[in-house]
């Protein structure tokens, strides 16, 4: 039976505590705090002082204060007042302040270009160029033969050209830019069409839709979700067609009684009504993986040799580079959007030129990109090398956790991510790690928050690990914060 609301509060309300008495208490223990100067010259605090900025201590210390104020107002009476007793929560807090906030972390999820852990790791090479541009001063616009000003983008359009057999190239800051600068320098104020089956939505705010709306060209919408033909296209060809649009539908697909339009014959109909043919690929590949188990994908120079005036892809999705938006393609259209006023406001800098410029260099020749590029590397990876390499840190972790955890061997697929070929799976195996004493959800979270910290994937009641996605290296430093994570005298929940 529900319970009748009375308006007035019947039940007797406890005696108060004598506020004086407990007032008096609070009050000396907020009199026993020590001053802050006192807390600066107590260990561990005093020994940060030489390499941290004072005022960062000097917050630190006060907000070390301010807490423990807190805890005694709110009558806790355990509290540490002694000035080392504050100092340890100062040096805490200022050491989490200290500590940078972006830092590398060990992907161990098996995910490939993992977007929030950051896509595609570069090669040795692509970092040393960085690094080596970083440094010092560069020619990044300085045309060393005449010694007049040149153009960025000229370290990278010729080799970029020689890759995909275009005419041209440039890249800006990533490929929703490059998408969003080629249809306004080439369709602002009017249409271009695209197949319904085509308006992909990619993460986050960018939706072919939103980006033609943003970039000012109308979107005319052509065919249905699943089938769209050549006549469509022929049919909504006007005088206010600027473009014909294709786009990869990166992270779905459309499966059974479906068409679309091959980008040769979305070619011959521009031409026959001289109206440019527009490619976003998405990733883009400059290579064909299919002999890894992979999809067979057009490679960007199969987009280009079928005719597509423009074509775009991702930097740091399977081609491995720094995050960019490479363009290639016919020389006016090229020239167009690298003349548009937006082109500045997406460039890209000397660092990601220099990885970018180094990434390309290497599929020059296809097999060296295969031993170079981390993210070609770990898709080509033969589930048979994941069992070996699981099967290493299976036996490291079991001798280093012992009654700490269960270890075993699962069979476990790798995914590609970042949006591309979504229904391939890389089969392979990952090290499922079973904590004793805590749970899997706090295992993983004292993982995040490790020194380096580590992600894997929870299943049930177990952590996946899996090699695929770890790089040279990593394996020492993920056994140590398993063992820190695991360790007895934390507290556990
Ligand atoms: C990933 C993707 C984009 C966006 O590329 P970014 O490099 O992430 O900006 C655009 N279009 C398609 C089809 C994509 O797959």
């Amino acid at each position: 039976m529900a319970s009748i609301v009375l308006p007035f509060q019947l039940a007797k309300t406890p005696p108060l505590p004598d506020p004086t008495m407990a007032m008096m208490t609070k009050n000396d223990l907020l009199r026993e705090l020590p001053a802050i100067d006192r807390i600066l010259h107590a260990p561990p605090l005093a020994e940060m002082a030489e390499d941290s900025p004072h005022t960062l201590l000097l917050e630190a210390a006060q907000e070390a204060v301010a807490e423990v104020r807190r805890e005694i107002l709110a009558g806790g009476q355990e509290c540490d007042l002694s000035p080392q007793g504050i100092a340890r929560r100062a040096a805490v807090l200022a050491r989490t302040r200290l500590a940078p906030s972006l830092r590398p972390a060990i992907n161990a999820t098996g995910t490939l270009l993992h977007t929030n852990l950051g896509r595609a790791p570069l090669s040795e090479a692509a970092l040393a160029a960085a690094a080596a541009v970083a440094r010092g001063y560069s020619n990044l616009e300085f045309d060393l033969e005449s010694g007049e000003r040149g153009h960025r983008y000229t370290h990278i359009e010729r080799l970029l050209c020689r890759l995909t057999g275009a005419e041209a190239a440039t890249v800006v800051n990533n490929n929703a830019g490059a998408v969003l600068l080629a249809l306004t320098a080439l369709g602002r104020n009017r249409e271009a069409i695209v197949s319904r089956g085509e308006l992909v939505e990619i993460g986050g705010a960018f939706r072919i839709p939103d980006v033609m709306a943003a970039g000012g060209v109308r979107l005319r919408e052509v065919g249905t979700t699943n089938k769209t033909h050549l006549s469509d296209y022929r049919e909504a060809i006007g005088e206010e067609t600027a473009l014909l649009l294709k786009v990869h539908t990166s992270n779905y697909r459309i499966v059974g009684f479906t068409s679309s339009v091959s980008a040769a014959e979305l070619v011959g109909l521009g031409r026959q009504h001289d109206i440019p043919v527009m490619e976003d690929l998405g990733s883009g590949m400059l290579l064909d993986l299919s002999p890894f188990g992979l999809p067979r994908e057009p490679t960007v120079a199969e987009a280009v040799s079928a005719g597509i005036d423009v074509v775009t892809f991702s930097g740091d999705k399977l081609l491995g580079g720094p995050q960019a938006g490479l363009i290639v393609g016919r020389k006016s259209a090229i020239e167009a959007i690298r003349s548009h006023p937006m082109a500045r406001a997406l460039r890209s800098d000397k660092l990601t030129l220099a990885a970018l410029e180094a990434t390309l260099r290497a599929y020059l020749d296809p097999q060296g990109a295969l031993r170079e590029i981390p993210v070609l590397r770990m898709l080509a990876a033969p589930a048979e090398e994941i069992r070996k390499r699981s099967l290493r840190l299976s036996r490291k972790l079991r001798r280093a956790l012992g009654e700490k955890a269960g270890v075993e061997i699962v069979a476990e697929p790798s995914q590609v991510g970042g949006g591309a070929l979504p229904l391939t799976l890389l089969p392979g195996y990952a090290v499922a790690v079973t904590p004793q004493g805590i749970s899997v959800d706090s295992l993983a979270a004292r993982l995040r928050l490790g020194e380096v910290p580590v992600i894997g994937r929870v299943q049930e009641n177990r952590l996946l690990l899996n090699p695929r996605t770890l790089q040279a290296g990593e394996e020492e430093p993920l056994v140590s914060a398993l063992c820190a994570a695991l360790k007895e005298d934390r507290s556990s929940r």
